[in-house]
C-alpha cells in the first residue's frame, strides 16, 4: 500500500487517536475530538478512501442506528531501530504500535555508523520478508547520548566515537525508502511509556533513564519536550561535586560518574578493596573485577557494602530529582534502567529524598515509580517517534 498522510489537522487528530486507543466507533471519535457529525463523516470518508483508516466490524450498540468501528488500516507498518553500545535491536510494529516482530544482534558502536546501520537494515529487511511487508510507513531510530534531532545526527563523541554528525536519519531513510527520525534513547523510552506505560494517564511526566548512560525524557502537555537544540533532559553531566569520580566527559563529579553503571561499579570496587570482607570482596577475589550485576546481586542478598553503594546513588539521584520536580512539576516520575534486583532499594532512597526535600505542593500527590514496561519500551517509543511525524499534516 502507498501510505496516505493526513490532509488536515482533524484527520491527523483522528489518526493519532486510533493509533493510541485502538478501534473506536464514530460516536466515540466525535466525542473524544469534539468534532461535529458532518466534519467527522467527511474526514473519515476521506481517510477510508485514502486507505489510512478502515472499518473493523460493528460497534456495540448504544441504541438507535448501529454504527461500525473504525481503525487504522491493518497494513500500516513502522520500523524501530534502537542502538545501544553493544547491541542493535529492531522491530516492526503495526499502526497501533504493537510489536509484530523483533530481532537483535551484537554490534560494537565503536566500529562507526556504517557497519551498525548496515546490520540494522539487514535485520529490518529480514523481518519485513518474514511478515511480507512491502512498504514501511516510517522508521524511528534511537541512539545513546545526545542527538541533534533537526539534523538527524549523533552529537555524542564520548558515547559514539566516529558517529559525530554522521547523517543517521538520512542513511536509514535512503536504505529503507521511508521517512526516518532519530532521537536519543531516553526520549524514546519516555515515548514508549507514554504509549503503553503509566505515562498514558499523565500529560506531564518525567522519565529518568539509568544504566550505562543517564538521561531524562520530559513529556509536557502530552508532547515530548526537546528544548531549543534538542538537548532538554540531558542531565548526565550535571555537576554534583567537584571532587567526585572522573567522568567520561572529562569533568569529575557528574551525575553519570556517580550514578551510572560505571559509577556504581567504581564505588563498589573501592568498598570491596577497603571495607570488611563481604559478598563484594568475595566476588572481586573470585572474578578479578565487578559488574553492575554483581553490585545488584550482592545488595539484594543483603551485603551492607553493596547496599550502601546503591543507597548512595539513590540519594544523589533523589537530590537531582528534587531540582527537576520543583522546576517542572511533573504528575509522575518514572524510572527505568535500574540494576536488576536493586531497583526497589534505589527507589526507596530516591523517594525518601524527593518527598523530604521537595515543596509539598509539587510532590504531595506525585508518584515516583519504577517502570513496569519490559525492554520493548524503546522499540515502541521509536515507532511512536516516527508515527508522530507521519501522522501529521505536511
Ligand atoms: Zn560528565
Amino acid at each position: 500500500m502507498v501510505l496516505v498522510r493526513p490532509e488536515n489537522t482533524q484527520q491527523a487528530r483522528l489518526v493519532r487517536l486510533l493509533r493510541d486507543d485502538g478501534p473506536r466507533s464514530r460516536v466515540e471519535l466525535g466525542d473524544a475530538l469534539g468534532l461535529s457529525r458532518s466534519t467527522l463523516t467527511t474526514e473519515l470518508e476521506r481517510l477510508v478512501a485514502g486507505g489510512l483508516v478502515e472499518t473493523a466490524g460493528p460497534a456495540a450498540s448504544r441504541g438507535g442506528r448501529r454504527s461500525s468501528l473504525l481503525r487504522l488500516a491493518g497494513g500500516v507498518r513502522f520500523a524501530s531501530v534502537v542502538v545501544a553500545a553493544d547491541r542493535v535491536r529492531v522491530a516492526i510494529t503495526d499502526g497501533e504500535l504493537n510489536v509484530r516482530a523483533e530481532a537483535d544482534d551484537a554490534v560494537d558502536v565503536r566500529t562507526g555508523p556504517e557497519p551498525v546501520i548496515a546490520r540494522a537494515v539487514e535485520l529490518v529487511d529480514k523481518l519485513r520478508a518474514e511478515l511480507g511487508v512491502a512498504e514501511l510507513a516510517g522508521v524511528g531510530i534511537g541512539l545513546p547520548g545526545p542527538v541533534g534531532v533537526e539534523a538527524g545526527t549523533s552529537v555524542a563523541p564520548a558515547v559514539l566515537p566516529g558517529w559525530q554528525r554522521f547523517g543517521v536519519r538520512d542513511a536509514f531513510a535512503t536504505e529503507l525508502g521511508c521517512p526516518a527520525l532519530v532521537d536519543n534513547d531516553a526520549n524514546l523510552l519516555a515515548l514508549g511509556e507514554q504509549h503503553t506505560g503509566i505515562g498514558r494517564t499523565f500529560d506531564d511526566f518525567l522519565y529518568l533513564k539509568l544504566g550505562t548512560a543517564i538521561g531524562c525524557g520530559l513529556v509536557l502537555g502530552g508532547t515530548l519536550y526537546r528544548g531549543a537544540t534538542s538537548s532538554a533532559g540531558d542531565i548526565a553531566h550535571l555537576p554534583l561535586g567537584e571532587d567526585g569520580p572522573a567522568c567520561v566527559c572529562g569533568e569529575s563529579g557528574c551525575v553519570e560518574a556517580y550514578c551510572g553503571d560505571a559509577g556504581l561499579v567504581g564505588a563498589a570496587l573501592t568498598a570491596a578493596r577497603s571495607g570488611p570482607p563481604g559478598a563484594l570482596a568475595a566476588r572481586l577475589a573470585a572474578a578479578g573485577t565487578l559488574t553492575v550485576r554483581d553490585v545488584a546481586a550482592a545488595a539484594t542478598a543483603g551485603d551492607p557494602a553493596a547496599q550502601a553503594v546503591v543507597r548512595d546513588a539513590g540519594r544523589r539521584l533523589g537530590r537531582v530529582l528534587v531540582g527537576l520536580v520543583s522546576f517542572f512539576n511533573p504528575g509522575i516520575v518514572v524510572i527505568g534502567g535500574a540494576p536488576d534486583g536493586a531497583g526497589h532499594l534505589l527507589l526507596a532512597e530516591i523517594r525518601s529524598v524527593v518527598y523530604r526535600r521537595s515543596a509539598p505542593l509539587a510532590t504531595g500527590t506525585m508518584p515516583v515509580v519504577l517502570t513496569d514496561l519490559a525492554d520493548r519500551a524503546a522499540l515502541v517509543g521509536a515507532a511512536r517517534l516516527v508515527s508522530e511525524h507521519v501522522f501529521t499534516t505536511h
